[in-house]
């Protein structure tokens, strides 16, 4: 049967027992109806005839001491008057025969009547005297109204027991209604209950089964035997479980196999890799990153950053990147950490990425350490050997430039246009090599450590001024201006003054190269903290993106930019500052203008 069946069923059920209450009161009303008017027809009809016999009779009394009195005329009148009312109420009892007894009685007044009448055969009406009166008519008219009296005695019991009937018929009916519509509530309860407990108990089934497979246990199947459309839904459901479980089985595999396909790149990846969650413990650590932080397979992964890198500042980094939720951009030469490996020092360069969840919101942090020992190693082969060769290239140079220079001065007006073009060509090129040669010197001498610098107080001020009037003319020429900010409330710098106005130096030179005429070039310092960050910036033709970090490289031009500098100018700038134990960046947007930062601390 349906669940639509069975509903319907249920109100049916209530409704026909609700009819069935309906049906049992009107029958009931009915017959306490008929008892009512049993009484009135059966009894009232016989007391009112027997109370008119009565009223008669004492007026045919009345008429006869009329008569005696000597109203003769009156007597009479009245006489035949109540004899034709007394004859009438007579015959209608007689009519109205309805209970036991009462057909003698009214058999017996009917014959007493007529006696009575009988009495004034014997003589004539008018002719009554009182005697006769007294011994024949009065005792006769007191029997026949005794009669009277009793009929309507009679009829009144019988009233009085058929009212006790009717009310006897109405509280047997009130009970019966009572018990009926009680029978009926308790049916239509007990039939509803049934009903809604076989309909609600597979639903019960469903949600338990729901409540296991959201809890993860796919295993689990409906039965329902109800013949309606919950059978269908438990079907339909069990489909759905088995092919949820046949998914989850799919996910499962899927995410093993990921799983281990990750744990193979982490394990052939031959640089250091630690992922930490967002509480900064460890939750994968690759062979290599063991190796470096010396911690054996059978140490437990959830370990702290600190606890796992507890003299760096890389879990600062983390804890900031985590923090922010943004890449924290760090200079390249605060990303390198050291360990010390068997009593060897190993330098690493560290980056620190995000992995975003679903929500591109941080779900961890993945710290990669490159070991850059060998490639800083080869830096300072590097080094050396440039620092020995610009030292062996010095000393020809400066005679060749020499040479070349005596040449033009002795000679030159006897060679022909062509062949002094060529000497003039010749001691520029001269010129330029031995710069490159000394700048080459300089930076590798620095890279070396060999530079001393001459570290003193010194006023932002005064280097300020000293770079400002060695580029006054050369700024007049292009029509730049150079403005420099207020620096009376700064505090005095450590710092190597010949060195810093070189670095400002080296950066004006650049601005002027690349500002266009009537630009400007501005002098900015700031103290932040313990630091006086000092800023060149310019509106020239600004450093395209992928050359910023680059730029401070050796060698490094930006590509259709090139002035016929050497390309080491920032690098050396680099080299002053780090000595300082700062730090330099540019901040450069192409086509408004280029900002180079550099911090020294405060004296
Ligand atoms: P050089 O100036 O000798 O080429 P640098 O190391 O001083 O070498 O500069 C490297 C490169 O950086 C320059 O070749 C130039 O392309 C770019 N550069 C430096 N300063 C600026 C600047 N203010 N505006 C635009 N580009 C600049």
């Amino acid at each position: 049967m349906t669940l639509k069946k069975k509903i319907l069923l249920g109100n049916g059920v209530a409704l026909f027992l609700m009819f069935a209450v309906i049906i049992w009161a009107i029958v009931n009303l009915i017959s306490l109806g008929k008892a009512t008017d049993e009484i009135l027809s059966e009894n009232y009809r016989s007391i009112l005839a027997a109370e008119n016999m009565v009223d008669a009779l004492e007026r045919l009394d009345s008429a006869i001491l009329l008569v005696l009195l000597g109203d003769r005329e009156r007597g009479n009148s009245q006489f035949r008057n109540n004899d034709a009312v007394f004859i009438e109420w007579l015959s209608r009892a007689k009519d109205n025969i309805t209970i036991h007894g009462e057909a003698e009685l009214v058999q017996l007044i009917a014959s007493q009547y007529s006696d009575f009448r009988g009495l004034f055969a014997q003589t004539e009406f008018n002719k009554i005297n009182v005697d006769y009166y007294h011994e024949k008519i009065f005792p006769q008219f007191a029997k026949i109204r005794e009669k009277c009296v009793d009929l309507r005695t009679i009829n009144e019991k019988t009233m009085y027991y058929a009212s006790n009937r009717a009310g006897n018929v109405a509280s047997h009916a009130i009970w019966t209604t009572s018990i009926v519509g009680l029978s009926a509530l308790l049916i239509a309860i007990l039939f509803s209950v049934i009903l809604a407990e076989r309909i609600v108990k597979p639903i019960h089934i469903f949600m338990e089964a729901s409540r296991k497979i959201s809890s993860g246990d796919y295993v689990v199947r409906v039965t329902t035997e109800t013949g309606d459309e919950l059978e269908s839904l438990a079907e339909e459901f069990n489909l759905m479980a088995s092919r949820l479980h046949r998914y989850n089985e799919m996910n499962i595999e899927q995410i093993i196999s990921e799983k281990n396909k990750g744990e193979a790149i982490l394990s052939s990846i031959e640089d250091a890799l630690i992922v930490f969650n967002d509480s900064l413990l460890v939750t994968a650590i690759n062979p290599s990153a063991r190796n470096i932080l010396k911690i054996t397979f059978s140490e437990p992964l959830s370990m702290h950053c600190r606890d796992l890198l507890p003299n760096s500042d890389i879990c600062d980094v983390i804890h900031k990147t985590v923090e922010t939720g943004i890449q924290v951009d760090i200079p390249a030469e605060q990303s390198i950490v050291t360990f010390s490996d068997y009593g060897q020092t190993r330098h690493y360069l560290f980056s620190v990425t995000i992995i975003r969840g679903r929500d591109r919101k941080l779900s961890g942090i993945v710290l990669l350490l490159r070991d850059i020992s060998k490639m800083r190693e080869v830096e300072r082969l590097k080094s050396e050997f440039i620092l020995a060769a610009s030292h062996e290239l010095r000393t020809p140079l400066t005679s060749l430039g020499m040479s070349v220079d005596l040449l033009l001065e002795r000679v030159a007006d006897t060679l022909s246009e062509r062949d002094r073009g060529l000497l003039v060509t010749a001691h520029e090129e001269t010129r330029r090599m031995k710069s490159l040669v000394n700048d080459l010197l300089d930076l590798s001498k620095m890279e070396a450590g060999k530079i001393e610098m001459e570290f003193d107080n010194v006023t932002i001020d005064s280097l300020f001024e000293k770079v400002k009037s060695v580029f006054k003319s050369q700024a007049e020429m292009k029509e730049i201006n150079i403005i420099t900010d207020n620096t009376d409330d700064l505090p005095q710098v450590r710092a190597d003054a010949n060195k810093i106005a070189w670095v400002l130096s080296n950066l004006i030179s650049n601005a002027l190269r690349y500002v266009r005429r009537q630009g400007y070039i501005r002098l900015i310092a700031q103290k932040i903290s313990l630091n006086v960050h000092i800023t060149v910036l310019d509106n020239g033709i600004g450093i395209p993106a992928e050359f910023q970090t680059r730029i401070f490289e050796k060698f490094a031009q930006v590509r259709g930019q090139e002035s016929g500098g050497s390309g080491l100018g920032l690098a050396i700038c680099r080299e002053i500052i780090r000595a300082h134990g700062g730090s330099i960046w540019v901040e450069s947007t192409p086509g408004k203008g280029s900002s180079f930062t550099f911090v020294l601390p405060v004296a």
